[in-house]
């Protein structure tokens, strides 16, 4: 039997050759140096935040150096998948607007000319591959069950030896004649197909990798899985052919698979192939109890890049977040140029993490502030009513009806030097305007007063204000002079300093009734300009709020 029968009988299915699949995807024409990068998600479930990191290090790296970037799915793993898992994936990426390239990005269609990009769909060409290394006997078909399986590394922890199908462990099956294999195969055993492995544990390994440095481990010498029972590659093949078909340039992923490293550089050198650039990605973490831990996807809501779009956080503040986790240097450029497009920016390996990237939910609010207070009155408007179309219906059918009150509300104190920093995500818009339409402020049940609380001195504070100073006409200098001169004839210091010299000569001060004016008219005692405020609300509404009291 010579080894192409021998392989033909394992793997009797195989349409095309490995030469056939190399010439197929040839070289792609990109500029010198251009990166090609990708996503290689498993549709396990939600989107991880970690996901969207890597996402977005992997695109601005291939679209800054006039690159690409795709996506490629990576379902090799049926008892991992869930139920619309690709759909998620495509759908919360596109969520957060990564641009790819390639990959499956519309109703079940590829782009690209490297494609399939769902693993799934082939696995003739990993079949090509591993019918290759059958014939140049540096794979063999294990038999193995898996009882056997047990029995071996029961075994091996009863005499502390590492734990895995190797060398010696593996003697028996890589010592099988091919006649002796395919009787077994006739008798009709299942069996998978294994790496003959010519590594040395005693050995090592050096990679250098974009972002760590040198990684030096021991070679790998498991005898690994390539193709499972039914025919489907592990991960290890799947990708390495992948990336190499796809001729990716840098492997952008997470650092966790730092050990499976070995293994791959192996696959690599086996299949004749050139590795790519490996650049390991630091894990996100969370601080926890004084303790560092990767966001887990079963514990924390945050792990989920949905949990975002739900709370109202703009897109862009969690790519402007994401950015200054992955580069130690963009905040400061971001503060410097912050109307600048991300993309002018230059994300660089050097300036990328090495450790854990610690997430801190606080410094994305802030900077989600931040990034709010940017946009327009009318901008912040859209935004908002469009998550509140998904998320609170009601209060979308209030804003709509109220869009100039909205509007004129959300442009107080923001085109300014220092705009206000109110909120940081759209679900929290209500709880700052609400008091600004009429049909929410029926009869309000708490308000905040402060100093003055009699109801009768905060009663007479407002009649005398509205029947004799308050004028809609007048601007913030003389709209704050009148509430000075009500200062005076009621005995309150309409100066500070006054006050502060001698507050026994006084009921309070000018703070004290403009807080009343405040309270009265809103419920709360921090709001935005209250002049400009009152000029939405007009003098009816004004007086009808002061007759709730
Ligand atoms: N499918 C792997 C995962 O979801 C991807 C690893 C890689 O990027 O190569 O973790």
């Amino acid at each position: 039997m010579t080894r192409e029968e021998f392989a033909d009988i394992l793997l009797p299915d195989v349409q095309h050759t490995r030469a056939y699949y190399e010439e197929k995807y040839g070289k792609r024409d990109l500029p010198f140096n251009a990166m090609v990068t990708r996503l290689a998600p498993s549709p396990t479930g939600f989107v991880h935040i970690g996901s969207l990191y890597q996402a977005i290090g992997a695109q601005k790296l291939a679209h800054q150096s006039s690159g690409v970037c795709f996506l490629r799915i990576e379902d090799t793993d049926h008892k991992r998948e869930v139920e619309n898992g690709i759909e998620q994936i495509i759908s919360s990426l596109k969520t957060y607007d990564v641009q790819f390239d390639e990959g499956p990005l519309c109703d079940g269609e590829d782009v690209g000319n490297y494609g399939p990009y769902i693993q799934s769909k082939r696995k003739d060409i990993y079949q090509a591959f591993v019918k290759d290394l059958l014939i140049k006997d540096l794979a063999y078909p294990s038999f193995l069950t898996e009882e056997e399986k047990e029995a071996i590394t029961l075994r091996q922890k009863e005499i502390k030896s590492r734990i895995g199908y190797f060398g010696p462990w593996a003697l028996e099956e890589r010592n099988m004649t091919m006649e002796e294999a395919v009787e077994k195969v006739k008798k009709g055993i299942p069996y998978v197909i294994r790496l003959r492995s010519h590594g040395n544990f005693l050995k090592r390994v050096e990679v250098e990798d974009a972002i760590k440095g040198k990684i030096s481990i021991p070679e790998n010498d498991m005898d690994i899985v390539l193709l499972k029972q039914d025919g489907i590659p592990t991960y290890h093949l799947a990708h390495v052919i992948d990336d190499t078909l796809m001729h990716t340039t840098h492997v952008t992923r997470g650092d966790e698979w730092i050990s499976s490293l070995p293994i791959h550089i192996e696959l690599f050198h086996v299949l004749g192939f050139e590795p790519p650039k490996y650049a390991h990605l630091a894990t996100i973490q969370k601080e926890e109890d004084g303790k560092k831990r990767k966001i887990s996807k079963r514990k924390d809501p945050e792990a989920n890049v949905m949990y975002y779009i739900e709370k109202g956080i703009p897109v862009k503040a969690v790519e402007l977040y994401l950015m200054t986790l992955l580069n130690s240097n963009f905040e400061e450029w971001y503060l410097e140029n912050p109307k600048k497009d991300i993309n002018e920016f230059t994300l660089d390996f050097s300036k990328m993490s090495t450790s854990g990237a610690l997430f801190d939910m606080e410094k994305l609010l802030n900077i989600s502030k931040n990034y709010l207070s940017t946009l327009s009155a009318e901008e912040v408007y859209q935004n908002t009513l469009a998550w509140a179309k998904v998320y609170d219906l009601s209060f979308a059918t209030l804003l709509e009806k109220e869009k100039e009150v909205a509007i004129r509300t959300l442009d107080i104190e923001r085109n300014t030097e220092k705009p206000r920093k109110d909120f940081a995500m759209y679900s929290e818009v209500k709880q700052n305007i609400w008091y600004m339409f009429k049909e929410c402020f029926e009869k309000p049940e708490n308000y905040e007063w402060q100093k003055i609380t009699d109801k009768e001195e905060i009663k007479k504070i407002l009649d005398i204000y509205i029947a004799k100073y308050y004028d809609i006409r007048d601007d913030n200098e003389e709209w704050f002079n009148k509430v000075k001169l009500l200062c005076d004839e009621l005995g309150y210091a309409s100066n500070m300093k006054d006050y502060k010299k001698n507050p026994e000569n006084y009921k309070g001060n000018v703070a004290d009734v403009s807080t009343v004016i405040r309270v009265a008219l809103t419920t709360s005692s921090r709001t935005p300009n209250l002049k400009d405020i009152m000029e939405i609300l007009g003098k009816e509404e004004i007086e009808r709020r002061i007759n709730l009291l």
